[in-house]
């Protein structure tokens, strides 16, 4: 069981502090290793007590919070399935989510538990608890009165220990199954990759509905004893000020941006820190730079997805390229291969991204065909991601297969295009993405970011770059200004929202 291989590494002193809450406000409150065992424990009570059996699915959908985590530990600890949702879903969605898991335990926010109630009950749910964000609710209450030893339900390597759904950037969300043995030996890995000593004190601004925050972050965390600011969210102000106490930071490509928009980030603001690492979404080569010239820290970039945890790391010592998500992690094997042949592909060769290991995934829940299209024969699951291993080994993700452009019968990588745009002076950052177009079938289209307060470049200079740099076919037909991208929880560009923004364009162009 998982819960007993973190707990095989809890610090001997149990006094020691696991999190500390909302740090630096009247709200702060330290949780140390000891509460946490005696926590989990009366939280596996209450849920054997409701009648949980191995298998059985805990669905969540609160804030984020300790006991939230206490909550996944004690569902693991149980022998259940943590299933937790983002905060941000409607009841409809929530409805989704419930019908398709059916979970025996569903835990609502005290504020959302009324309108849902009804959502759980055609979902067929048992029990519906509460949760909020400072330890109340009916969970917390009821668990409250249970005693703080539990025997912890003994599983297989191959047992469910939670189920995560995707982030959905790419079309409906999907279940990923995840066993007890893709989590324990992905944050084993990890924790060592990234040499976690109990001393080290990470700062947790993520959410803990998404594999980042939950596997990547917390479970480094618990497997080496350590400690943690825990954060409600990002916000940049707040994070300067806990620099000085903290020395890793795990984050998403907006943070290492506003913490850059931030006067106060200096070398000496960031001295305690030994560590930042970035992913879930590409990080601009130019923030890594500017990263860098201003705090003296080379932002370690690093690629992985939901259904196989982390893949790959910049090395914790060595070089960590901007651009690159670095090597693969020992129990990992990457491959590239050819999309149409799926032959494996050479050195510097772009093709669809394949990977196996202890830590890929079982599969997806309740979808048996969709499982048995990604994951191959031989065990390797077919990511989805296009990119390349250039002669050092260091991997490049270049983009979504399902993003590629296919103009005029030529294949476009938007991030080609990207790259090109985003050096042009005033541009922060852009996104390239195909619209349906009457001739070419679809129309390369750029969405262009620029500086505040910047009116150039414009249409017309942005297409004489690209022009000068590009083939004509990956030259945009047309450039949009905007002044945000789109982007979900995760700090990921929704393109998908971008096509649908823009998509009546050319559609009108052909009426015309
Ligand atoms: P869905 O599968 O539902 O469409 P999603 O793929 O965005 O959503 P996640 O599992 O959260 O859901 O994200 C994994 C994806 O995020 C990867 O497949 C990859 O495309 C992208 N990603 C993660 N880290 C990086 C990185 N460092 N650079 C570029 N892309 C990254
Ligand atoms: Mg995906």
């Amino acid at each position: 069981n998982l819960f007993e291989l973190f707990r095989s590494r809890f610090p001997a002193d149990r006094s020691r502090p696991f999190a500390e809450t909302e740090p630096g406000t009247d709200k702060a409150r330290t949780v140390t290793y000891g509460d946490l065992e005696a926590l989990t424990g009366r939280y596996a009570n209450l849920l054997a007590d409701l009648g949980l059996k191995k298998g059985d699915r805990v669905a969540v959908q609160v804030e984020k919070s300790v006991e939230n985590i206490i909550l996944y530990l004690a569902t693991v600890r149980a022998g259940g399935v943590f299933l937790p949702l983002n905060p941000a879903y409607t009841k409809a969605e929530v409805e989704y989510f419930l019908t398709d898991a059916e979970p025996h335990v569903f835990v609502a926010r005290p504020e959302s538990a009324d309108a849902l109630r009804e959502v759980a009950d055609k979902a067929k749910v048992a029990h519906l608890l509460t949760l909020g964000t400072h330890g109340e609710g009916t969970l917390p209450e009821q668990a409250a009165g249970k005693g703080a030893d539990f025997a912890t339900v003994p599983a297989e390597a191959d047992d469910l220990a939670a189920i995560l759904y995707t982030s959905g950037t790419t079309g409906r969300s999907k279940g990923a199954m995840m066993s007890h043995r893709n989590l324990g030996s992905n944050a084993l890995t990890l924790h060592k990759y990234w040499g976690f000593q109990p001393d080290d004190v990470l700062l947790h601004a993520l959410p803990i509905f998404h594999t980042h925050g939950l596997f990547v972050a917390t479970n480094c965390v618990l497997l080496n004893g350590s400690s943690m600011l825990f954060l409600p969210k990002f916000d940049a102000e707040q994070v300067m000020g806990l620099l000085p106490r903290a020395t890793v930071m795990m984050g998403v490509p907006t943070f290492y941006t506003r913490l850059l928009a931030h006067p106060g980030l200096t070398r000496e603001a960031t001295a305690h820190m030994r560590l930042f690492v970035s992913g879930s979404a590409p990080l601009l080569a130019d923030t890594h730079k500017e990263f860098s010239a201003r705090t003296g820290h080379a932002i370690l970039e690093r690629y992985g997805m939901t259904e196989t945890g982390m893949l790959t790391s910049n090395p914790l010592d060595g070089d960590r390229i901007p651009g690159t998500v670095g090597f693969p992690l020992p129990e990992v094997s990457v491959r590239v291969v050819n999309p149409e042949t799926g032959a494996s592909l050479g050195t510097d060769d772009i093709g669809i991204i394949e990977v196996a290991g202890p830590n890929v995934f079982s599969g997806y829940w309740r979808m048996p065909e969709k499982t048995k299209q990604e994951i191959k024969p031989d065990g390797f699951f077919i990511t989805g991601d296009v990119g390349k291993v250039d002669g050092r080994g260091y991997v490049h993700i270049v983009g979504r297969a399902k993003d590629l452009i296919i103009s005029g019968g030529f294949n476009v990588y938007p991030k080609e295009v990207e790259t090109v745009i985003d050096g042009i002076d005033g541009v922060v950052e852009s996104a390239v993405v195909g619209l349906p177009h009457p001739d070419f079938g679809e129309a390369v289209t750029a969405v262009v970011l620029r500086k505040p307060g910047s009116a150039t470049p414009d249409e017309a200079a942005v297409i004489a770059v690209c022009k000068e740099q590009l083939a004509n076919f990956k030259v945009p037909k047309r450039v949009f200004f905007m002044d945000e991208l789109p982007r979900n929880a995760m700090g990921k560009v929704q393109k998908n929202l971008l096509r649908d923004a823009h998509k009546e364009l050319f559609i009108a162009a052909k009426a015309r």
